[in-house]
């Protein structure tokens, strides 16, 4: 058949065909921001794998829904039609227990179902886990809960750490990620204030589950049940699915950036002097092209001991640091105890995990130091 005996039907609409397929103009694209929506909820569910999971391979990670066992509080953590907080972070935990397993983490509720445990007993799970790899002690804890306020019109996310921000870098670090996909995700009131608070805005001595945490750890605030529109959502598995998807999202872009670390600390007596040295690890993919060049931001690089910044060299090439402390700052004739801090990020401006180390010289001159890493410094009420 030859283009001339087709049907003048067939042409037209061969053209139109081949009209649609060619690439958009910048007109057309450039005429799609006349018209752009507000920034509200939408029911639609798109949960691709993100490739960055497979950093969070190994990852022991434990996830805390809050509350539970008060259903015969009348009243207690409801919205206005009565839906318990407590039942909305169980569907959201169990939803990313599930998409973080599927990653390669390996993950523990607090909780079994609707049982009541203390606030304690919670930070302990993450405090006394036995890893896989020997350990003791979770990567990182997250708490999930939903807010509420006597405004009805409130609905924003938050992600709360402990303390002075100073205290919890490597919290900071997950939250912010966690804090801009939950907002992404659920359409709550972003850009309304912070998405990020320290507990210590809440009570003097912060929130008793994030004090009682030795490994980083916050908590999330999602949306607030006592909106309305907001509890008829929350009582639905697909939004609380949207929700988990948020958080396993800002744990991959996290992973992706890697968490840095360092050797325990080794520390020789010199003479009257001590020396101090750590090879820092940047966190990122050792694989990565551009893996041997410098990944940490040598102006983050520090060493305090009790609180005094000490000089330190760092050596690019085998990324390992060295500090020299005078003996009239450490007392090397007797027993004492010290606080060592390190301090470095990685070009993602992720901070190093864990920060302090407690230096214990017993009285003999001659024995070893002991040197255990510490959990972040806990708040003081104010
Ligand atoms: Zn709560």
């Amino acid at each position: 058949m030859t283009p001339r005996s087709l049907p003048v039907w067939t042409l037209a609409l061969t053209l139109i065909v081949l009209a649609g397929c060619g690439p958009t103009s910048l007109d057309k694209a450039m005429s799609r921001l006349d018209h752009r929506p507000d920034w509200k909820h939408y029911s639609q569910l798109d949960l691709p794998r993100h490739p960055a999971e497979k950093f969070l391979g190994g990852w022991v990670i434990v996830l805390d829904p809050g509350h539970g066992g008060e259903a015969h509080k009348k009243g207690y953590k409801r919205g206005p039609t009565g839906v318990r907080e407590a039942e909305m972070n169980w569907r959201v935990g169990r939803l990313l227990e599930r998409l973080l397993t599927d990653a390669g983490a390996h993950v523990t509720l607090t909780r079994d179902g609707d049982d009541f445990v203390s606030l304690a007993d919670r930070a302990e799970v993450a405090n006394n886990l036995a890893r896989p790899d020997g350990g003791v002690g979770a990567d990182l804890f997250i708490s999930l809960h939903h807010n509420a306020s006597s405004r009805e019109s409130a609905n924003f996310s938050s992600v709360w750490y402990h303390g002075e921000a100073d205290w919890s870098e490597p919290s900071l670090d997950v939250a912010k990620y966690i804090a801009h996909h939950l907002g992404t995700q659920l359409r709550t009131n972003v850009a309304h204030t912070s998405p990020l608070m320290s507990d210590q805005l809440m009570y003097a001595g912060g929130f008793g589950v994030l004090r009682r945490c030795k490994v980083p750890a916050l908590l999330c605030e999602s949306s607030f049940f006592s909106n309305r529109a907001e509890e008829q959502r929350l009582r639905d598995a697909d939004y609380n699915l949207r929700e988990a998807y948020a958080i396993y999202l800002g744990l991959c872009e996290y992973a992706y950036g890697g968490r840095p670390t360092q050797t325990l600390p080794k520390v020789e007596k010199i003479g009257d002097m001590l020396r101090i040295s750590t090879a820092l690890d940047d966190g990122l993919d050792k694989d990565w092209w551009g893996h041997d060049r410098d990944r940490t931001l040598s102006s983050t690089i520090r060493i305090n001991l009790d609180g005094k910044q000490l000089a330190t060299h760092y050596d690019p090439q085998c990324e390992v640091m060295v500090a020299r402390v005078q003996a009239d700052l450490v007392n090397l004739g007797g027993p004492s105890s010290h606080v060592l801090s390190i301090h470095h990020t990685n070009l993602f401006k992720h901070h190093n995990y864990p920060q302090r180390y407690r230096l214990v010289f017993a009285d003999d001159p001659d024995s070893a130091v002991a040197i255990t890493a510490m959990a972040p410094k806990r708040a003081t009420p104010k």
